[in-house]
């Protein structure tokens, strides 16, 4: 493993939400901040709905660094070995490997590999090198870590608007004695204005400036999110997997659930691949196949995201947030909901609520099928 930085899981930028099933696949509880049960979600005009229940964990929310540290060692104690400070400079592909110039701690060194595996983030240098495509959309993220939130223990909060978040949604999350408030959006709905802008009129917004009075920032960090899987994600002698693949979810910008999906799917057949040298560009297609599936459900994802979120302006958020703000729609929500599988409750949101069904309408036959 390579990794350009001195030291594992920095910078930062992350709100560290990671879901019991993917925390399962790593048990790394001893890096859990806080959990949460569930979210109040705010209409632009300032309507709240509650959802969740105290019986089941949404969500935790970790220290990112521990959490990768976590991951890593776990690599270092199956067999990997690891150089900080360590990136490739150039990288050819040959009959029967894959030749790299690493820049370790500065100096040109020499790697040979079978297979080269582009885990290297939203604006992997794997990706661009070997020209495999681009992530759909590209997000901008922004957070600030702060005390003295007055959020409720237990909940996260969502903030919806063209003034805090055009598209998409502000969050205010627990993290134990501090809590993540952040934005993202797509550079398209931001006209003009920054994340940080946005940041600031959510905290000095009419309705909500209360619950930021007493805030006192102590770090502040952005990065991208890149949701949409890109056209190649694997090629001779080379795959991509998590954000360098674009595999951020289109609804939440969450990648950590989504890349260790990616793995389970792809793992039996792809050292099964690596043992036998079968590593050529239609092999390893066959072997990233499975991926198909996410990237659909990833668009389908995203068709209902635009649905009842981005495409809307405030006016038909409000009446959205009106229907959803009934006690058999927050009952459905809470049946349903689930944050790594958004898509059943959206459709299940546009057949059963007779409020939604001229939305259903407008929905593709890509999102109904199925
Ligand atoms: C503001 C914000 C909030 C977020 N909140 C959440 C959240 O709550 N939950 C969630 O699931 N996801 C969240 N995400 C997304 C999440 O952070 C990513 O999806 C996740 O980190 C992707 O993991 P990755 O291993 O693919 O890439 P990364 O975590 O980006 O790791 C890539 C690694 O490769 C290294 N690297 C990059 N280029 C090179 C190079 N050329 N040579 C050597 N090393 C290199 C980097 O230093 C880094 O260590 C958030 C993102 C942002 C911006």
């Amino acid at each position: 493993m390579l990794e350009e930085h001195d030291e594992i899981g920095r910078p930062f930028q992350c709100a560290g939400l990671v879901t019991p099933a993917a925390m399962d696949r790593v048990s790394l509880e001893s890096t859990i901040l806080s959990s949460v049960h569930g979210a109040r979600i705010h209409s632009p005009g300032g309507i709240c709905v509650k959802v969740g229940t105290s019986d089941r964990i949404r969500t935790h929310i970790v220290c990112r660094k521990m959490f990768d540290e976590g991951v890593v060692r776990q690599a270092l104690d199956v067999g990997a070995s690891l150089w900080l400070g360590s990136k490739p400079e150039s990288a050819e592909v040959y009959e029967s490997g894959v030749r790299l110039i690493v820049s370790r701690r500065g100096t040109p060194t020499e790697v040979t590999c079978k297979l080269l595996c582009g885990a290297d983030g939203a604006h992997s240098w794997v990706r661009r090198h070997f020209r495999m495509g681009r992530p759909k959309e590209m997000m901008i993220g922004f957070q600030a870590e702060v005390v003295g939130y007055r959020g409720e223990e237990g909940f996260l909060d969502m903030y919806t608007g063209d003034l805090v978040a055009p598209g998409l949604f502000a969050w205010a999350i627990p993290s134990g004695r501090s809590w993540r408030i952040g934005v993202w959006a797509r550079p398209s709905d931001l006209k003009g204005r920054s994340c940080e802008h946005l940041y600031d009129a959510l905290m000095s917004h009419p309705t909500w400036a209360d619950r930021f009075r007493d805030c006192k920032e102590v770090g502040r960090y952005c990065g991208p999110l890149p949701c949409g899987l890109v056209s190649k994600p694997s090629k001779e002698r080379v795959t991509l997997f998590g954000d360098a693949a674009g595999l951020c979810k289109p609804t939440t910008g969450g990648g950590i659930g989504p890349g260790f999906e990616q793995v389970d799917l792809v793992l039996e057949k792809l050292l099964q691949a690596v043992e036998r040298d079968r590593l050529s560009a239609a092999q390893l297609k066959r072997v990233f196949k499975p991926l198909m599936a996410m990237k659909k459900e990833q668009e389908r994802a995203r068709i209902l995201r635009d649905l009842f979120l981005t495409d809307c302006d405030d006016v038909s958020l409000e009446r959205t947030f009106t229907t959803f703000a009934k006690p058999e729609v927050v009952e459905i929500i809470n049946q349903f909901g689930e944050i790594e599988k958004p898509v059943p409750l959206g459709i299940r949101m546009l057949k059963d609520v007779p409020e939604f069904r001229p939305m259903a309408a407008k929905a593709t036959w890509a999102l109904l099928k199925g």
